[in-house]
């Protein structure tokens, strides 16, 4: 699990050559890397205002919220939200219940902040792989993480939610945008940085967005400007050409998640996944005798049970005591040096997330100073996710290792304090301002 510079720039070679093959009109059928149009073609521009609700579904919340953007002398953005439950019987249930809840719970938080007579416009961040052909439109190619509700790949999710609201009639809602969470926190970042022109989620999941030349992208008309392009990073090595970095523990998780061979690369760095790693780890070392003197526990044994939340807390300042406690919990009675030998495990697995992503990203970047021409590359990466925000290293070291990938390079990362939500609202005052325009 550690890799030389030689290997991670390996690696990066091989991401940029599946970017290239994603944007071909011939080659995108076979690539890994969907590299699906967005049709967001600019970061804000400042001159957005309204009224405006988000909706945030597919990461570890589901968010709805009340954006506000005004301007007195400058433009301001004022937020509420609240935080709704997803629970796991109606993710894995079918569409029509998964989007009767979501219609259920905006309405809820519609009637709390006395919105419910107003029509509003909605922005989705939707944190799935979509196909679109305009903003208001979506049809999920896959399912992913843990999310697997019926009836629903195939399908645009804008109509979907539309129709679960209509059911109800008991309030109006006018959905004008999808945005990939990616694209939203790129949004969200490109508000307070105008160079922002990367977007990146480490948290359950993991993807990332960037602005590509149109005349690069086969599968949109125009060759003038640029549009924002969703990766879906996580389904690098679905093709196998990440085997041989994959390891017997990377398999042995794959084979038992709900979409076995699917999203690979996302299977070996991101937070749904890490604890799971750790466990596995910790199971072969103890069935070998090298920790807790060859105790088992069913609770060792456990899917799930050993958590990317206590990865970050075992590498946090008291780790130790944190290791014990948690070790305990597992009934495996550890000793002071087991506690410093998952320490280990856990500094191994995460540092090679952070790796992992910095030659994707570092592939993103070297991509940008090419379509740019320019000796030297500055530029601002949006990110959010809750593995970046919450493990104590984790966000050090992923930046050392990019600057490290791409010396010659500038690189701000901007931590999207408010999600990716805001952004979401951000794509709708873009589209709102346009049709109004149209109309006008
Ligand atoms: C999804 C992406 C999403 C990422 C982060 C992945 O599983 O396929 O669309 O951006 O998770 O939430
Ligand atoms: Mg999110």
């Amino acid at each position: 699990m550690r890799f030389s510079d030689e290997t991670l720039l390996d690696i990066m070679y091989r991401f940029r050559r599946e970017l290239v093959k994603g944007l071909g009109r011939d080659t995108n059928p076979t690539a890994t890397l969907k590299m699906l149009p967005t049709f967001v073609r600019s970061i804000p521009d400042g001159s957005e205002k309204g009224d405006f609700i988000a909706l945030d579904l597919g990461g570890s919340n589901f968010r709805i919220l009340h954006v506000r953007v005004s301007h007195e002398k400058k433009q301001t953005v004022q937020m509420e939200s609240q935080i709704y439950e997803t629970p796991e019987d109606i993710i894995h249930d079918s569409g029509t219940r998964l989007f009767d809840h979501v219609a259920e719970c905006l309405g809820d938080f519609m009637e709390k902040h006395n919105i419910k007579d107003k029509k509003l416009p909605v922005g989705f961040t939707f944190s799935f792989p979509c196909q679109q052909s305009k903003l208001d439109e979506g049809y999920l190619i896959t399912w992913t993480k843990r999310f697997k509700a019926s009836g629903v790949e195939g399908m645009d999710v804008v109509k979907l939610l539309n129709k679960a609201i209509k059911k109800r009639g008991d309030y109006n809602a006018d959905i004008m945008a999808v945005v990939n969470d990616t694209v939203g926190t790129m949004m969200t970042c490109g508000f307070d940085d105008q160079r922002c022109e990367v977007g990146i989620i480490i948290g359950t999941g993991t993807n990332a967005c960037y602005m590509e030349e149109l005349r690069h992208i086969d599968l949109v008309e125009g060759d003038e400007g640029r549009m924002c392009v969703n990766i879906e990073w996580g389904a690098f090595g679905d093709d196998g050409r990440l085997e041989d970095i994959r390891t017997e523990f990377d398999r042995e998780l794959d084979r038992g998640s709900l979409n076995p061979g699917k999203q690979l690369f996302e299977k070996m760095v991101s937070g749904m996944y890490m604890g799971e790693l750790v466990r596995l780890i910790l199971v072969k070392m103890a069935r070998e005798g090298l920790l807790f003197e060859g105790r088992i526990t069913p609770e060792l044994l456990t899917r799930g049970k050993f958590e990317t939340k206590h990865v970050s807390a075992i590498e946090n300042k008291d780790g130790l005591t944190k290791a014990r406690e948690i070790l305990t919990r597992l009934g495996v009675e550890p000793s002071t040096d087991d506690c410093i030998a998952v320490q280990h495990v856990c500094a191994i697995v995460s540092f090679r997330s952070a790796n992992l992503i910095a030659t994707t990203l570092a592939g993103i970047l070297m991509r940008l100073k090419e379509n740019k021409g320019v000796a030297r590359l500055r530029t601002t990466v949006g990110i959010d996710g809750s593995l970046y925000k919450m493990h104590p290293q984790y966000a050090r070291r992923l930046h050392k290792t990019v600057r490290r990938l791409v010396p010659d390079s500038d690189v701000r990362f901007l931590l999207s304090e408010s999600g990716s939500g805001k952004g979401a609202a951000m794509v709708t005052a873009v589209a709102y301002r346009l049709a109004e325009q149209s109309q006008q």
